[in-house]
């Protein structure tokens, strides 16, 4: 714990607002309402790393700021990998620092499939134009995007398939490649560098290393939160109350529905914990003439869109060589035969917005796991067909780029050689259980924002239905599958959220 994170270490506390979570949302919320003068409490189960403990070391930094040390799954078929993080600055800390507006189509949706016509499009053009500015969102440099992107772009281009360089939070990035474990020169703006410490700044306090056990409710509103420090070597108390005029829960996707379940809280809709998309995604390795460099280079740089309406977008994504290893589906000499390519790689990933498939939280009945909670998610219908049409695009795409041999996450086509051995892919029939090595960064909509109590956990103001005062500001309320990478939405909706949070306390 740094000294700044504890102004008062009681283990009963008052304030105005408590916000659970530092992530997209909850620093968010945090600063805002720290900076017009509330009394702010923000509560982070994870620690508080400074750009010094970023030491380019994946497997370390996995260890210490992924929940689980990254080995967090969602059961089902096929298994998925679904990371979070879990340090200051939540999930951003760790994430690939690509900021995309909500596409105009799902914000339509919204407003007219699920009566959120209060979410008004000119609103959100503020908030999103607001965000974007305080964090120095601009579009990748292609000279520091590194030579995986540049190449993959250019075949992408010659193919007359439409991209681009993403837009990201990284204020003069090095392109050190490692964003997913921490960014060791500070460029890329998470929270723990940007919202946080001007949080701080305004007064908030932060208790790192601190877990919200339980909402305390006094007569049908929220009352403040009962957390455990988890670190009491600096003499913290073995409990902590926080009391609030109105508690922010902002854990996330997962725990934030958790939270609620186990208290059997929020839950008369029936809808706590259901509704998650997770945008699936499935990656490429392409084995190449020409040494790349990889690592280096920004690990997301570049996009191609052609498919969007589709529900498909490809971006980018390299990985340095222990994390790379974990997707070849090979083992022994093979695994080895490749891992010495590994120069040689090009890497590119597609990413789905679901319609057939969806997934749940739960508190788990499972022997050994009794408690924790449980994330279950089945890939179905038209989205295995997504998830292999976007194979086959980015197979293509590396063939044209030049690539000699293709390894897919498609077991029957785990290794494609040609071309013309595309076409048998494209008439193939393929199932869930054929995908092997599927990963998912974005669950959304366990705690879903709507009209209608008996569909939704939260009002159009992001408090509960069913309990006063209890606001829900994180990934858990985005209705539908975005389609496009979450955080800058999170984090806009988030700003929103602190607007209506300031008209309650006033009145
Ligand atoms: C590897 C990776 C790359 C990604 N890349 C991108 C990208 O490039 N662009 C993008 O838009 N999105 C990206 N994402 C997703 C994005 O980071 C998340 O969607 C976003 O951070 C979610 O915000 P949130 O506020 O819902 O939750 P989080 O940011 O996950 O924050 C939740 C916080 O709550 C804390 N918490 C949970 N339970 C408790 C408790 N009981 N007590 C106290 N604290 C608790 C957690 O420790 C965590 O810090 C990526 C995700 C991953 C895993
Ligand atoms: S590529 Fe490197 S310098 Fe750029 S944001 Fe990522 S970690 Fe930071």
């Amino acid at each position: 714990m740094a000294a700044q994170e504890f102004k008062a270490l009681l283990p009963e506390m008052e304030t105005d607002v408590v916000v659970i979570g530092s992530g997209a949302g909850g620093a968010v919320v945090a600063k805002e309402l720290a900076e017009i003068g509330y009394r702010v409490v923000i509560i982070e189960e994870g620690r508080y790393f400074t750009r010094d403990d970023f030491n380019l070391n994946p497997v370390q930094s996995t260890m210490q700021m992924y929940r689980q040390a990254g080995q967090t799954f969602a059961l089902g078929t096929p298994l998925m990998l679904l990371p979070l993080g879990c340090t200051v600055g939540g999930t951003t800390t760790i994430n690939s620092g690509t900021c995309l507006r909500m596409p105009h189509r799902v914000l339509k949706r919204w407003q007219i499939g699920l009566g959120l016509e209060s979410i008004r499009e000119d609103e959100m053009e503020l908030l999103y134009k607001a965000v974007e500015e305080y964090l120095f969102v601009k579009k990748a440099d292609p000279e520091t995007a590194g030579p995986n992107a540049r190449l993959f772009l250019e075949a992408a281009d010659k193919m007359g398939l439409s991209g681009g360089w993403l837009p990201r939070n990284a204020k003069d990035c090095d392109g050190f490649g490692t964003c997913a474990f921490g960014c060791p020169s500070g460029a890329k703006q998470s929270m723990d560098v940007s919202f946080i410490p001007d949080a701080l700044a305004a007064g908030a306090t932060l208790l790192s290393r601190c877990s919200a056990e339980r909402i305390i409710t006094e007569q049908g509103r929220a009352a403040g939160v009962a957390a455990t420090p988890l670190d009491r070597s600096q003499g913290a108390p073995a409990s902590i109350i926080v009391r609030a005029k109105i508690v922010v829960l902002a854990a996330g996707s997962i725990y934030s529905p958790y939270l609620l379940l186990k208290q059997n809280l929020c839950n008369s809709s029936g809808q706590v914990g259901k509704n998650l998309h997770i945008h699936p995604c499935a990656s490429t390795i392409a084995e190449l003439e020409q040494r790349l460099g990889n690592p280096r280079g920004i690990p997301q740089s570049s996009y191609v869109d052609e498919f969007k309406d589709d529900g498909i977008m490809l971006e980018g994504g390299t990985m340095p060589p222990a994390v790379h290893a974990m997707g070849i589906p090979y083992s022994g000499r093979r695994h080895r035969d490749h891992m010495n390519r590994y120069p040689y790689s090009g890497i590119f990933g597609a990413m789905i917005s679901e319609t057939d498939s969806s997934g749940s939280v739960s508190v788990s009945n499972l022997p050994g796991f009794k408690g924790s909670p449980l994330i279950r998610y089945q890939l179905k219908g038209a989205d295995v067909e997504k998830v292999k049409f976007s194979v086959l695009l980015m197979a293509q795409i590396w063939f044209k780029a030049g690539a000699k041999k293709v390894f897919t996450p498609i077991a029957p086509f785990a290794e494609i050689t040609s071309p013309r051995q595309l076409l048998k892919l494209e008439r193939a029939k393929i199932k869930a259980s054929d995908l092997d090595y599927l990963t998912a960064y974005h669950p959304m909509g366990t705690c879903r924002m709507g009209s209608d109590p008996a569909y939704s956990v939260v009002k159009d103001t992001f408090e509960t239905w069913d309990l006063e005062d209890l606001y829900i500001v994180d990934g858990s309320v985005i209705p539908t599958s975005l389609g496009v990478n979450p955080q800058l939405t999170i984090m806009a909706l988030a700003m929103r959220a602190a607007g209506i949070i300031d008209e309650k306390l006033q009145s």
